[in-house]
C-alpha cells in the first residue's frame, strides 16, 4: 500500500499500523517540534521533556518495539522507523539525530549483550525515559577511529579506565554511554566495548562545543578519570569492540541518511511556497524556468536518496547484506541535503540570508551530515573497497 502524507511526499507502508505511526510521526512534528525549533536552536536549550514525550509514544524506540513488547508482531520494519526519522528530522533536525544516536548507543548492548545484561539495563535504555551517547572518536582519532588512546587496564574482575571521548552527541546529559575503549595492543582487535551509565564515578563533561548549527544538542568531550568497571558492562567479548561499533555505525548511516531526506524535504517544501509567492518581473518566481528547474533538481535529488535508504533498510529488514548500501545512503542523501538548502537560501534571495527565515539554519545544519558516523570521503572508501576484486 502507498499512502500520501502530507505535502507531496508519498509514504512507503505495508500497513495501517505502520501508517498510523507516520500519521502520530507527522502530527507531533508539525504541532510539538517545528513551533520551537528556531528558538531552542537559537537559545541552545536541548528539548528533553519533548524527547521524553517521544519517548511516551514509543517513536524513540521504534526499532526495538519487538523487543520492547517481547512479540514478533510488534516489529516494526526499518523502512518505517526510518520514515519516522525522516518526518520528526523534517521538523527539526536537532531531534531526529538525537533519535538516530539513541538507537546507535543502544544497538550494542540489544545485539551482543548477554542474558545476565539485558535483565539488568535493557527495560532501562528502551523506556523512552532515557537517552544514550556513543562514544568512538577521541581528540586524535576521527576516521581512523581504531587509532584510540582511551583503553582499559584488568584488575581481577574489574576495568580501570582513562581517556577522553570527543564530539560526543548528548555529551553531559545522556542517562547511559556507550564507549569503546583499548583493551589490548592489536589495532582492531584491541578494542572492547563498556555499558557506563551516567552516575558512574570518574565520568566528567566539557563545555559544549559552539558549532556552525544544531546547538540546540550539546556535543562535547568526554572524560573518563579512573573510571571503574565491572567486567559485567563489558559488551561482548574482550576485543570485539570494533566489530561491534562497526555495526551500530551501518545503522547509524541509515538514520543518518533519513534525517538528511527530512532537513532537504523541509528546504523543498520552504521553497516552493516562497517561490509561488514572491512575485518578480509581475509574476511568481516559481514560474521561470531557472526557478523551477532548481525545484525540479532538489525534488530529484531528494526523491532518489529517498529509495537508496528505503531500498537499503529493506535488505536489512529482510536480513541480506546493506553495509554498502548503507553507505551510499548516507553519501547521497547528504550531499542532496547540503545542495538542497543550500538552492534554498538562494531561490529565498536577500530573505534566505537572514535568520527571518528557516533556510539559512537548514543550510547550517546540512553541512554536519556529511561529516558525521564517517565523513562522506570515508563513505566512499567503503564504497569503493566493497566494489573492489577480493585480491587473489
Ligand atoms: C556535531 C557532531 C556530532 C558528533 N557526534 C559524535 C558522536 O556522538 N560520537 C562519536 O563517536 N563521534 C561523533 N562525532 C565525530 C565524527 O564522527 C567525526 O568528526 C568524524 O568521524 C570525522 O573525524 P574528524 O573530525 O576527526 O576528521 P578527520 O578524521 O581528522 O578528517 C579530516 C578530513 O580528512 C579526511 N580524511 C581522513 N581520512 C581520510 C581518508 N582515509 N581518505 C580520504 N579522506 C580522509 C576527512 O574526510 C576530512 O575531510 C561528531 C561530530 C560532530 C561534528
Amino acid at each position: 500500500m502507498l499512502n500520501w502524507i502530507g505535502n507531496s511526499v508519498s509514504r512507503l507502508v505495508q500497513t495501517q499500523r505502520d501508517s498510523d505511526l507516520l500519521t502520530v510521526a507527522q502530527d507531533f512534528a508539525h504541532q510539538k517540534l517545528a513551533p520551537v525549533a528556531a528558538h531552542c536552536e537559537d537559545r541552545g536549550e536541548f528539548p528533553r521533556a519533548l524527547m521524553r514525550e517521544l519517548g511516551a509514544l514509543g517513536l524513540l524506540t521504534l526499532p526495538y518495539s519487538e523487543i520492547i513488547y517481547n512479540d514478533r508482531d510488534a516489529k516494526v520494519p526499518y523502512t518505517v522507523s526510518l520514515q519516522v526519522l525522516e518526518e520528526i528530522s523534517r521538523a527539526w533536525l536537532t531531534v531526529g539525530m538525537s533519535m538516530s544516536v539513541h538507537h546507535l548507543a543502544c544497538a550494542p548492548l540489544i545485539k551482543f549483550g548477554t542474558v545476565g545484561q539485558k535483565e539488568r539495563w535493557q527495560d532501562t535504555i528502551l523506556s523512552g525515559e532515557t537517552l544514550g551517547a556513543y562514544c568512538l572518536s577521541e581528540p586524535g582519532s576521527g576516521s581512523d577511529a581504531a587509532a584510540m588512546t582511551t583503553h582499559a587496564v584488568k584488575e581481577g574482575d574489574t576495568y580501570r579506565i582513562n581517556g577522553t571521548k570527543a564530539w560526543i552527541t548528548h555529551s553531559g546529559i545522556a542517562d547511559f554511554y556507550t564507549v569503546m575503549v583499548r583493551t589490548g595492543v592489536e589495532k582492531t582487535r584491541g578494542i572492547s566495548c563498556f555499558y557506563i551509565p551516567a552516575d558512574t564515578p570518574g565520568l566528567e563533561f566539557g563545555t559544549p562545543e559552539h558549532k556552525m548549527g544544531g546547538n540546540a544538542s550539546p556535543t562535547g568531550l568526554v572524560h573518563l578519570n579512573d573510571v571503574v568497571l565491572t567486567s559485567e558492562h563489558l559488551i561482548g567479548q574482550e576485543g570485539q569492540g570494533f566489530p561491534i561499533a562497526l555495526a551500530s555505525l551501518d545503522i547509524g548511516r541509515l538514520g543518518i541518511a533519513a534525517g538528511a531526506v527530512g532537513l532537504a524535504q523541509a528546504a523543498l517544501d520552504a521553497a516552493i511556497e516562497y517561490s509561488g509567492d514572491r512575485v518578480q518581473f509581475g509574476q511568481a518566481i516559481d514560474q521561470f524556468q531557472g526557478v523551477g528547474f532548481m525545484l525540479a533538481d532538489m525534488a530529484t535529488a531528494i526523491a532518489s536518496a529517498r529509495s537508496t535508504y528505503l531500498d537499503a533498510a529493506q535488505r536489512l529488514d529482510h536480513d541480506f547484506h546493506y553495509g554498502s548500501l548503507a553507505a551510499i545512503s548516507k553519501l547521497s542523501a547528504s550531499d542532496a541535503a547540503m545542495k538542497a538548502t543550500t538552492d534554498a537560501v538562494q531561490i529565498f534571495g536577500a530573505n534566505g540570508y537572514t535568520k527571518d527565515y528557516p533556510v539559512e539554519r537548514y543550510m547550517r545544519e546540512a553541512k554536519v551530515l556529511q561529516i558525521v558516523e564517517g565523513t562522506n570521503q570515508i563513505q566512499r572508501v567503503v564504497i569503493s573497497r566493497a566494489l573492489s576484486k577480493p585480491v587473489g
